[in-house]
């Protein structure tokens, strides 16, 4: 059997011809056809047993391109495997790549369920200016996203605690080694079943307190998930392993004092009654669970501070006895437990290796809203019911 090409109109409108050029935002926001390109299957799909993070990949990916003067085209649904890019591309020489996360969850009566898909697709929308990069609008991003988990509906998994992981990206594409930005870009979707986080239920991590190296500045591109924050931050995560630990806490770039992030992840701590978590101020990346479980907590009646406070304030807490709970947030994990800081003046024990309360309530309130299995009053996830 030979591939099948056939044609997805996800809008009512007539597909694009080079000799109907529209602006560039017109055609990002009003049309999304997509021209598929499909291929038989030729292996067995993962048994939950074999799905780690990120290391398996479905059979097929979206892609869409731009250039300027034409705006975006060629939505199209292909064979997932390698891109043909020009060795002069932007992304590869100055960075002009960025990229979002979230996951599509199989409900118990199999429903298949995006979880806050248009708030990533809104962020990584937001997120292309800073890096001078053209995105598609959100509203593309989040329809190309529901068209590709739809049509690989097979690869969400079942198993409690699995779910399909949706990576977008955002790259440059023009071969020019001029320094300005790229007249060309990518778009792609490729996904990813993942296994649980956590198999044996939640665990404590242990946290290196990183006191010179810094993941992100005021006025730099902290706030945007840019492939550069990555980057900037492998060299510190592989020192800290090397320690024992699995993540740094990332400390504010000026004074060294202030908690921001812990690895990839926002943080939060407990302090008697008030629950604080580092503000949205340039440097931290505003994560959808961050906000999720800010508004989990205030709907239980806790207080929860955005407000900067220091490391030291921990210690103090904790040698006060008032410091509580310390969890990190994130898609890949929901909630990780911090179970200990390693720091040059020692070791601080947050907890005695129990999972709190708090940090237990938060991950199975989030998952259950996450698989369908508990209400949803807040409009979080969206079922992927494909094209009527
Ligand atoms: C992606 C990311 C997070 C978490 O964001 P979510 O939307 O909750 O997945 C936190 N910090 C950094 C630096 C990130 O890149």
């Amino acid at each position: 059997m030979g591939d099948v090409h056939t044609d997805l109109v996800l809008e009512r409108r007539k597909t694009m011809t080079s000799s109907t050029l529209t602006p560039p935002e017109q055609i990002a926001s009003s049309t999304l056809d997509v021209r598929i390109h499909h291929v038989p299957r030729t292996r067995t799909l993962p048994s939950a047993a074999e799905l780690g993070f990120g290391r398996i990949f479905t059979d097929h990916m979206f892609a869409m391109e731009y250039e300027e003067g034409r705006g975006w085209f060629d939505a199209r649904i292909l064979p997932y495997g390698p891109i043909p890019i020009d060795p002069g591309a932007s992304c590869l020489h100055y960075g002009q790549a960025m990229f979002d996360g979230c996951k599509a969850f199989r409900s118990k009566q199999g429903r298949i369920q995006l979880f806050r898909g248009r708030r990533h697709a809104a962020r990584l929308a937001d997120g292309a200016p800073r890096l001078g990069m053209v995105a598609p609008s959100a509203e593309t991003i989040y329809q190309a996203m529901t068209a590709l988990v739809h049509f690989e509906k097979d690869w969400v998994p079942s198993e409690p605690g699995t779910a399909l992981y949706l990576r977008p990206t955002l790259v440059g594409t023009e071969g020019f080694l001029g320094v300005r930005p790229s007249k060309k870009y990518l778009f792609f979707i490729i996904l990813s079943p993942v296994g649980a986080y956590y198999k044996d239920g939640l665990k404590p991590v242990r946290i290196w307190v990183e006191k010179d190296l810094i993941r992100a500045a005021k006025g730099g591109l902290g706030a945007v998930k840019a492939g550069a924050n990555y980057a900037a931050s492998l060299f510190a995560a592989t020192e800290a392993q090397k320690r024992g630990y699995a993540q740094v806490l990332w400390l504010d770039a000026l004074e060294h004092r202030y908690c921001e992030e812990v690895g990839v992840m926002n943080l939060f701590v407990q302090f008697k009654d008030e629950i604080v978590t580092a503000p949205l101020g340039g440097t931290i990346l505003a994560g959808v669970t961050r906000d999720s479980v800010i508004t989990l907590l205030r709907d239980w009646g806790y207080k929860v501070s955005e407000r900067r406070y220091a490391f030291d304030e921990i210690v103090e807490a904790r040698k006060n006895g008032t410091l509580g709970e310390v969890f990190g947030t994130g898609t890949a994990a929901v909630i990780s437990p911090v179970g200990e800081f390693g720091h040059e003046g020692g070791v601080l024990k947050t907890s005695d290796d129990a999972i709190g309360p708090l940090t237990q309530r938060l991950y199975s309130s989030l998952t259950a809203i996450q698989y369908g299995e508990a209400e949803d009053p807040y409009g979080w996830v969206e079922e992927v019911t494909g094209v009527a």
